[in-house]
């Protein structure tokens, strides 16, 4: 998990045709928040929109929660192994609960985004939280035999990682575990992808809601973390794939290295980040921009998705829009100080 924080002031969001990627945003776990907030709803679903629209990736089809794999002589009653998956992911508007739900299918190209608001101590410089969700596995063994049981079992992590790998895009998980039948153990590795994701806006910032004016020098603003927050549950900072090309603050990805002209650095301290102050050009305005996945964002400015933040998601597995979208509006405002810092669950 990741946390925000606080940008430039620019104006003019992504446009595309349709959405390559669409985020389904479920306001189930919000307390509210987001019904009583319409500013916020709608900036959050602006960055939704924006972030699906830069990725351009035919996610597959997530067909359900159970995988059953199955082998055996008798057709109508096989040896069978069944996985069943689960996600469990922090309450996003009471965080210190977790919520456990059945794995659902998705449509190809759909991502399922659960959100919330919660107050954290005043004070807080985290302004959001960010993060796929977490996942649980349960084996179950029916009418085996021994001699039967690995082909079955390798059937069913064969179908799992199928459905559940989504094809391309990031690792989210990579599970290394076994099973037992009786003396015959089958170590198996399973798979997820970019299925859902879980974000957390802090209810007590000094929030600018409003994605047609630029924010004011203290306030932060909403879209930006929303933006940034939304990227880290797409695996920026927080998937195995992310962290097999992260050596401590040094990138091996060639897409962002190339871009970037040397990964060295390239990492914030935190390991979940692009490093601090890294500059980009944003792919809305054409201008020179913080990038929107380093740690911090300053108060009274707007970040928008830059080219090292696509440059990060083709490392990440993604193909991303090629050609940068022409801006539709460009407001470039007074930048304002005031760093807010971040903090790190793992
Ligand atoms: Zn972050």
């Amino acid at each position: 998990m990741r946390r925000f924080i606080a940008g430039l002031a620019g104006l003019g969001m992504l446009v595309a045709n349709a959405p390559a990627l669409v985020i389904d945003i479920d306001y189930t776990y919000d307390g509210g928040y987001f019904s009583l907030n319409p500013a916020a709803k709608a900036a959050l679903i602006q960055a939704a929109a924006d972030v699906g629209n830069a990725i351009t990736s035919t996610l597959t089809a997530v067909p359900g929660d159970i995988y059953n794999g199955e082998f055996g002589v008798d057709p109508m009653d096989p040896t069978r192994v069944k996985i069943d998956w689960g996600f469990d992911f922090p309450n996003p508007s009471n965080t210190a609960v977790n919520v456990t739900v059945p794995a659902f299918s998705l449509a190809a190209n759909h991502f399922r985004l659960y959100v919330g608001a919660e107050a954290l101590p005043a004070g807080s410089p985290e302004l959001g939280e960010g993060s796929g969700v977490g996942f649980s596995e349960d084996v179950s063994i029916t009418n085996a035999t021994e001699g039967e049981f690995p082909t079955a079992m390798n059937n069913a992590v064969a179908a799992s990682n199928a459905g559940m790998r989504r094809g391309v895009g990031p690792q989210m998980n990579l599970i290394n575990t076994s099973s037992t039948l009786g003396g015959t153990t089958v170590n198996y590795t399973l798979q997820t992808g970019a299925i859902a994701g879980v974000v957390t806006m802090n209810s007590n910032a000094n929030w600018h809601f409003d994605i047609n004016t630029n924010p004011a020098p203290l306030e932060s603003d909403f879209y930006s973390v929303a933006l940034h927050e939304i990227l880290h549950t797409l695996g920026v900072g927080t998937s195995f794939t992310w962290d097999s090309q992260a050596n401590g603050t040094n990138w091996s990805g060639q897409n962002a290295m190339t871009l970037n002209g040397t990964g060295t650095n390239l990492i914030s301290t935190d390991g979940g980040h692009i490093a601090e102050g890294t500059m980009s050009t944003s792919i809305v305005t054409g201008l020179p921009q913080e990038v929107a996945m380093d740690p911090t964002l300053t108060q009274g400015t707007r970040k928008t998705i830059t080219q090292l933040d696509l440059a990060f998601l083709r490392d990440l597995g993604y193909t991303t829009i090629a050609v940068p979208e022409p801006a539709t509006v460009v407001l470039l405002g007074v930048a304002a100080l005031g760093l807010v810092m971040i903090r790190r669950r793992a």
